[in-house]
Order: C-alpha cells, then sequence, then structure tokens
C-alpha cells in the first residue's frame, strides 16, 4: 500500500489567486496541497487598492472581515486632482454595482481596528 498522500487539488504558488482558490476549495472539504517557493513572506508592493468587485470577491470567500480588521480600510470616495486642485469626485459606493466602497491596505501597526 503506498504512503504518498492524495490530493484533488494542487495549487502553485501562493500568492493571492493560489491561496484564494486553495482555501475556497480546502473549505469545500478537498484535500488540497499549496506550495509556495517562498520560505518566507515577502511584503511586495502589490494589492493596494481593491476595487468594490474585488471587495465582493472578498466577501464570497468570507474574508472581508479578516482583510478589513487586518489591514484594510474604506475608502467610499475616489478624488482625482489635477495641479492640486480637486476636479472630480467618484462616490464609488453609491455608482458601483456592488454597492461596495474601494479597499485600501493600510498597516496598522497590529492594532485591532475599531469593530473588530
Ligand atoms: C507593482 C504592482 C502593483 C499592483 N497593485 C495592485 C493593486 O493595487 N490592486 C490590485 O487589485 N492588484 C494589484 N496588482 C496586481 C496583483 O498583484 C495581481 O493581480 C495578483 O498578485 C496576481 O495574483 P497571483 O496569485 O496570480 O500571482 P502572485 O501574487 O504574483 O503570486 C504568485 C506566487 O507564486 C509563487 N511562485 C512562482 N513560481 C513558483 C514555483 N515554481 N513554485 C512555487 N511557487 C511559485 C510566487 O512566489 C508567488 O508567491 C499589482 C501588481 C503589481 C506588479
Amino acid at each position: 500500500m503506498s504512503h504518498i498522500p492524495k490530493y484533488d487539488l494542487i495549487v502553485v504558488g501562493g500568492g493571492l489567486g493560489g491561496s484564494s482558490l486553495a482555501r475556497a476549495v480546502a473549505q469545500s472539504g478537498a484535500r488540497v496541497l499549496l506550495l509556495e517557493r517562498e520560505h518566507q513572506f515577502k511584503d511586495r508592493v502589490r494589492g493596494e487598492a481593491m476595487w468594490p468587485w474585488g471587495y465582493a470577491e472578498l466577501q464570497s470567500l468570507g474574508i472581508d472581515q479578516t482583510v478589513h480588521c487586518e489591514f484594510g480600510v474604506e475608502q467610499p470616495h475616489l478624488d482625482i486632482y489635477f495641479d492640486g486642485e480637486r476636479v472630480v469626485r467618484r462616490d464609488v459606493t453609491s455608482t458601483s454595482n456592488q454597492k461596495l466602497p474601494t479597499m485600501l491596505a493600510l498597516r496598522n501597526g497590529g492594532r485591532a481596528r475599531p469593530g473588530c
């Protein structure tokens, strides 16, 4: 009898996509192996802003509260400046199909955010 573990899914790369996929499939009961080549987390310049449709994906994955509490801040408006003057203010929450704000990444020094 073989002792080699068997998996339903092997995901190569534990970035935003791979780790989200692995978590979602594992939660449905599948045996998932996630392979990541980096031994230590590298804080790469990525994912600083998430539009409402991305926020909706966080909600469907059930991790929106975690992201929000750990390092996210909701930004309901998008302001565009030209020559130091604000020329456009878009109310993202009311004008997006998802009726959600933008989520911005924010370092919070490990402090719990209000409501978390
Ligand atoms: C500079 C920059 C800024 C960005 N800003 C934003 C933003 O503000 N908002 C936003 O929504 N998106 C942003 N993006 C896009 C976002 O980062 C990507 O869409 C997202 O990271 C893609 O996820 P991924 O899991 O496919 O790839 P990645 O996040 O790149 O993850 C790939 C993973 O695979 C691993 N890997 C690679 N090869 C192997 C291997 N052979 N074996 C094992 N592991 C391996 C890597 O180490 C890495 O961890 C930005 C991208 C860049 C480059």
